[in-house]
């Protein structure tokens, strides 16, 4: 008898935190399982797997939130604005986690949102006590707390050995977004 559902932690400096969620999304539609990806802070570019999404539904529902990376890169908008979108994707997420209609949530970035300090490390505690038994729950994202690692059943810390970012490699389509 397998365990009932997990809470599965992607974390760590290394690139494939995001695309090791979607990997198991993929392999779970292949049982026409249900998932639901909800991203919590996203750039301002478009990146490839919203429009694969597209294809992958019903499936796959992709809930974006978020808007920019706060403080740094292309971020044009006030704070203000990131912690509202940060309290609604709680919310979305507390609801679609209690629907009991997927067999994957996935909180994509939510550790950034609680290191930025948008979300707080309680709600966060509260999404993952409150889920179903049955659903596996993703949170992707670098420096998870240590309070998130605790209850979690798998965690696997991402470390970058190389990236080509560091030699100047700009980030490329369909393998960066
Ligand atoms: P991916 O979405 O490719 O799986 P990720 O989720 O592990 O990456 P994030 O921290 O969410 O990584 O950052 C997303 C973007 O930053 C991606 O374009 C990714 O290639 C890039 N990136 C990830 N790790 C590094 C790194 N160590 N140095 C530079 N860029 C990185
Ligand atoms: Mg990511």
């Amino acid at each position: 008898m397998g365990k009932d559902g997990l809470v599965i932690v992607y974390t760590g400096n290394g690139k494939g935190k995001t695309t090791a969620a979607l990997g198991m999304a993929l392999r779970a539609i292949g049982y026409n399982h249900k998932i639901c990806m909800i991203q919590f802070i996203k750039g301002s570019w478009p990146y490839g797997e919203m429009e694969s999404a597209k294809r992958l539904k019903p499936e796959l529902e992709w809930v974006v939130s978020g808007k920019g990376f706060v403080g740094i890169i292309d971020d044009k908008s006030p704070r203000e604005d990131h912690e509202k979108i940060a309290k609604e994707a709680i919310q979305i997420s507390k609801e679609k986690i209690q629907s009991a209609k997927y067999d994957i949530v996935i909180l994509d970035e939510v550790n950034y949102a609680v290191n930025l300090g948008l979300v707080s490390i309680k709600d966060v505690l509260d999404l993952i006590n409150s889920k179903p038994a049955n659903l596996n729950l993703v949170l992707t994202g670098n420096h998870a707390k240590n309070e998130i690692i605790e209850v979690a059943d798998l965690v696997t810390e991402m470390k970058e050995i190389k990236h080509p970012f560091k030699s100047g490699i700009k980030a490329k389509k369909g393998i960066d977004f």
